[in-house]
Formats: C-alpha cells, sequence, structure tokens
C-alpha cells in the first residue's frame, strides 16, 4: 500500500477544515492561550478553528524578537502542565527562556498535539457578529474568510497590539524606526551606529544592555525611571530540576496558591514588613535580590499595600542603584519616585550597568518630553540628537487593545468597542453581557497580567471548556453574563485594587499609558480567590450567567 507522509495527512486535513460553514467554537489567537484551548475543544470532541493573524504560533513570542528579548517568569513555571509527557520531555536551556526558545516550543507543542492543521495562519480576524436568530456568531478575516459558529473565544493576548506615540515629525525621519513588539524577523544588524531609544520598561530594559556594546553610542530616553532587579539568569540548577519533574503535580498545585501563581518555592512569610525591624526586611530583600526573579516583593505580605512597607522595598533598590552606577547625576535620575510595583517591576540583568559604559547617555525626558523628530534625529525642548536608527520601546494598547482591534457586535448591533467605551466591563473577565457565547481568556478584569500567564491560560482554558460541554450536554445554546453580575464584578476587581499600591501611579494596568483611552484597572488582583469564585459559580450551574 503507498504510504502517504504526515505533511500529505496534515494538507488533507486542512482542506477538510477549510470547506466548513461552521464549527463549535472559533478561536482568535494561536498564542499559548488560543493553542490551549484549541486542544481542550478538540479532546471534547467539538469542531474547532483558530485564525492567526502571525505567519506562525507563538503570539507574544511570535511577535516580540527584539535583541535580549526573554521571559521574566522561570521557564518550568512558565511552560504548560496539562500534559506530564510534554513538561517532561521539553528541556529548558536557561532558568529565563530566550524567545527564540519559547518560540520553538510553540512551534513544538502545535506539532506534537497536531494542531496546525484547524489553525489559518496569515488571518487576521476584522470582524465578528452574533446573530439572534441562529444563536451564532458569524466571523471573517482579513483573506476573507467566513464561518459561523456557536462560540466565540478571543485568545488574543494582553501585549499584542504595540503603541507608537504620536511625535511630530514622524515622517520626516530618514533612519529605520523599530517597535519592540513589531521586530523584523530576520533580525537587525545596529553595528557601528547611533541609536536612539524611546522608553525604559521591561522591554527596553532587556534590549539595552543587550545592543549598547555594538553600538558608536545609545540615547536612552527616559519619561519615568523604571525598578529592575536583577535575574541572576543561567542554567537550571540540576537537582531542582529533577525534583519539579519527580513531582509535576505538586510543584503546579503549590504554585497555584500564590497570589501572582508563580514563585511557590521563594514564598514569604504572612506577615506584615512593619512588624519587624527594618534591618530584618532589608535583610529579606538583600537575599531576594541575590536570587533574581519576580519574587523580590513577596518578603512581606504588606509590601503592596501598605505604602510605608512599600518605601523599605522602593529605598533598598534605590540603594542598590546608588551604588551600581557609578555618575551620581544619573543614578539619582534612575532612582524611580513612584512606589514599587505600582508599574511591573521589570527583570533584567545588566541594566543599571549599562550606565557606566561611555556609550551610553541616559536622555531626561521627564518635564518635556520629545519635541519632534527631524530626518536624521531626535530633539528634546533643549538638545537635538541625531541617530541613524530609532528603537520605541513604548508598550502597549494593553489588555483591551487587541479586543477591540476587531469589531465585534452583539446583541441588538451594540459593538463591543461601544460597550466598553468607559472601560471593560465584564463577568469574571470571561463574559460580557450583550455578547452571548463570547468567552475573552486571560482578558481585563481576570488575573492575567499580573500571574504566570500559563497558569491563568490554564484555568481559562479548562473552565471555557467545561462550561461548553455542559452546555452540549444540556442542550442549551446561549449563556451570556447579566448585567447586574457585571456590574459587581467591576465593583469587586475595582475594591481589590484599592487596597493596593497598584492604583497609585500611571501604569498600564490602569489604561494611563495610552491617550483618551478610559481609566480602569483592570486585572483582578489575587489568582487563588479568583480560581475559588469561578469554581463556586460553576457549582451553582454558572450562577451571574443567563442560560438558555
Ligand atoms: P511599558 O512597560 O509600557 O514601557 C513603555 C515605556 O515607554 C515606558 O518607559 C514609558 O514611559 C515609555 N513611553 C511610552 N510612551 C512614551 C512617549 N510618548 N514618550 C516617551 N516615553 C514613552 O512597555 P514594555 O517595556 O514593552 O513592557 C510592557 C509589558 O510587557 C511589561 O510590563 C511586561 O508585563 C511585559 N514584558 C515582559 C517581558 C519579560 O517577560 N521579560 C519583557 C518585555 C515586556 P512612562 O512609564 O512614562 O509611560
Amino acid at each position: 500500500m503507498e504510504s502517504v507522509s504526515p505533511r500529505a495527512i496534515n494538507q488533507m486535513h486542512k482542506e477538510v477544515d477549510s470547506q466548513k460553514t461552521s464549527v463549535d467554537v472559533v478561536i482568535v489567537g494561536a498564542g499559548f492561550a488560543g493553542l490551549l484551548m484549541l486542544y481542550q475543544t478538540r479532546a471534547l470532541g467539538l469542531s474547532a478553528r483558530v485564525y492567526e493573524r502571525g505567519s506562525d504560533v507563538g503570539g507574544t513570542w511570535f511577535w516580540n524578537r527584539y535583541p535580549g528579548a526573554r521571559c521574566d517568569t522561570e521557564s518550568l513555571e512558565y511552560s504548560y502542565q496539562f500534559s506530564t509527557e510534554l513538561f517532561r520531555e521539553w528541556k529548558w536551556s536557561e532558568r529565563f527562556a530566550t524567545q527564540a526558545e519559547l518560540l520553538r516550543y510553540a512551534q513544538h507543542v502545535a506539532r506534537k498535539f497536531d494542531l496546525y492543521k484547524n489553525i489559518h495562519l496569515n488571518s487576521a480576524v476584522e470582524k465578528s457578529h452574533y446573530d439572534e436568530k441562529t444563536r451564532k456568531w458569524f466571523t471573517t478575516t482579513s483573506r476573507g474568510e467566513s464561518l459561523a459558529s456557536d462560540f466565540l473565544i478571543l485568545a488574543t493576548g494582553c501585549l499584542s497590539t504595540a503603541h507608537l506615540p504620536e511625535i511630530p515629525g514622524m515622517e520626516r525621519f530618514r533612519g529605520r524606526v523599530y517597535h519592540t513588539g513589531n521586530w523584523p524577523k530576520e533580525g537587525v544588524d545596529f553595528s557601528d551606529q547611533v541609536v536612539g531609544i524611546v522608553g525604559t520598561g521591561s522591554s527596553a530594559v532587556q534590549v539595552i544592555p543587550t545592543i549598547a556594546p555594538q553600538l558608536r553610542h545609545l540615547y536612552v530616553f527616559q519619561r519615568t525611571a523604571n525598578y529592575v532587579v536583577p535575574a541572576w539568569n543561567g542554567k537550571i540548577p540540576n537537582d531542582y530540576e529533577a525534583a519539579v519533574m519527580a513531582d509535576p503535580i505538586s510543584f503546579r498545585h503549590n504554585n497555584a496558591k500564590m497570589i501572582r501563581a508563580h514563585g511557590f518555592r521563594n514564598r514569604g512569610k504572612d506577615t506584615s514588613a512593619l512588624s519587624v525591624s527594618r534591618e530584618e526586611v532589608e535583610r529579606d530583600l538583600e537575599r531576594r535580590w541575590n536570587i533574581g526573579g519576580l519574587n523580590f516583593l513577596d518578603g512581606f505580605n504588606d509590601l503592596l499595600t501598605s505604602s510605608e512597607a512599600n518605601k523599605i522595598a522602593a529605598e533598598f533598590v534605590k540603594s542598590k542603584i546608588r551604588k551600581i552606577v557609578k555618575n551620581p547625576a544619573v543614578s539619582e535620575l534612575l532612582c524611580p519616585r513612584h512606589p514599587i510595583g505600582c508599574k511591573r517591576v521589570s527583570v533584567g540583568d545588566g541594566y543599571y550597568e549599562s550606565f557606566n559604559s561611555g556609550n551610553v547617555t541616559l536622555v531626561d525626558i521627564s518635564q518635556s518630553g520629545i519635541h519632534r523628530l527631524g530626518e536624521e534625529s531626535i530633539e528634546t525642548d533643549r538638545t537635538s540628537y541625531r541617530c541613524d536608527s530609532l528603537i520605541f520601546a513604548t508598550g502597549f494598547d494593553a489588555m483591551t487593545g487587541p479586543i477591540l482591534s476587531i469589531q465585534i457586535t452583539g446583541r441588538n448591533g451594540l459593538t463591543l468597542r461601544e460597550k466598553w467605551s468607559e472601560g471593560p466591563r465584564n463577568y469574571l473577565g470571561l463574559s460580557v453581557c450583550g455578547f452571548p457565547n463570547l468567552f475573552i481568556m486571560t482578558g481585563p478584569g481576570s488575573p492575567s497580567v499580573l500571574t504566570n500567564m500559563h497558569v491563568s491560560i490554564d484555568q481559562h482554558a479548562a473552565w471555557i471548556s467545561r462550561c461548553i460541554q455542559s452546555m452540549k450536554l444540556r442542550q442549551l445554546s446561549e449563556i451570556e453574563a447579566t448585567e447586574e453580575s457585571e456590574a459587581r464584578w467591576i465593583d469587586t476587581v475595582t475594591e481589590i485594587a484599592s487596597n493596593t499600591i497598584f492604583p497609585s501611579c500611571n501604569s498600564w494596568y490602569l489604561g494611563a499609558n495610552i491617550p483618551n483611552k478610559p481609566r480602569m484597572f483592570m486585572p483582578y488582583i489575587g489568582f487563588p480567590s479568583y480560581e475559588r469564585k469561578c469554581r463556586e459559580i460553576e457549582e451553582n450551574d454558572y450562577l451571574g450567567f443567563k442560560l438558555a
């Protein structure tokens, strides 16, 4: 018998899939969330199709290819845990994985579980509308494909709509302009160039020490100084890896007990930093500084809730900056003025050290911003800096940007953009009143960006698939949040945040980085209580939802 290659089988599957006019589930996005959602829905015997705007899977790790890009959550934690076989077979080469390794991992998962056959690449979803008569979503893509589905699941990511600020003269600049969130696939050779980088958030913190050694000069345009803790990246110790691999289930279970769903092994005390001596708090911060990574603020239970306790940690980092950066005027400029943690703390090696190098200049634009771009310069109110290329590490229209870039229309012709004109109102972050059978993965209103994304993705994929399964078994055709549950949920999310230092500065968590974006603290703080609430709601026959 003639053998058929796996590639040909895949192609055949794809052709059959393409001929469908209706499926159970349409999933938007083939990042880590979309891939798991596809896997879960198929495991239930449902038909599903994923539309992905990129030319491959990977989401964040497909687009963010800038020099030095790597994850700030440890590799063993930032990986899928739904399959112990997958968990054990993939060997991470470093404690914090690079973008390239994370992308290879996403591709490996898509191949291993034969996911590519239901993924349409290079297909950006442009519109989706709910038809109340047929109770179906109708989705169309940039390639003119259209498909009906019972459910629409947005797995569009939280940091996937790059924000390029409007600066006068942008069109005049003759050099190359890059955004970290949209980096060219082929890479960029900056050798011997003079480069200007705008922004000092997590992306810039990784770019700066990586490219500075190859440049003639680097100008860093800083509007707000940033807290950066070291990663001390390196190989994963063999004994630690072996212990995790011996019992992945407990590893996962323990991490999910943490407020941010990671770092159980570096968990702190459930006591206030103000209940012990300042020396004891500083000793713990020193220990955590030497461990590296995002658990720096986990030592005591009030470093993110009490401004007095927070100040101790903030001062600790500033004392480190003053020790590392030799020029006192530069180190003062690098010392942040806001509470530590209200904007995301960055993790990276060698950031502050870069400013000791003769070819790196910090330009303070905190008072008057960037005035304009010239043909070969970037200009502040006082000085013109000649640059060959510019890098914008200016962040994203976070959490809502990717969702609202699609024209989503629910009941009575209401668009999601209209519904969310004053902020992303929803229930559990999962469901929106007026938009039946639409689910959002790791969106605003859920713990999402304040957690290890893999844990949140896993929880959402499991919850949504159980919900769909239950509806199919009970022959129900609609599920939708009620207006009351939505209002209560938004109050809950806001109230939890108001007891912390999070809303105290202009962060992207609040939408404050995007001109005219409505201000609303978007993530729900506290993975364990969120997970518990979702479980209780499910056990109480989807309390707060209308079922039909
Ligand atoms: P970001 O944190 O939003 O930082 C953007 C930077 O650009 C800020 O310094 C901001 O200053 C500045 N900026 C924005 N608009 C500006 C303007 N018009 N003029 C001058 N400066 C301007 O963006 P990001 O660094 O891309 O990081 C976003 C998030 O992605 C992170 O918080 C993190 O969650 C994630 N991320 C993670 C990793 C990792 O895992 N290692 C790496 C990169 C990113 P202001 O502070 O004054 O607004």
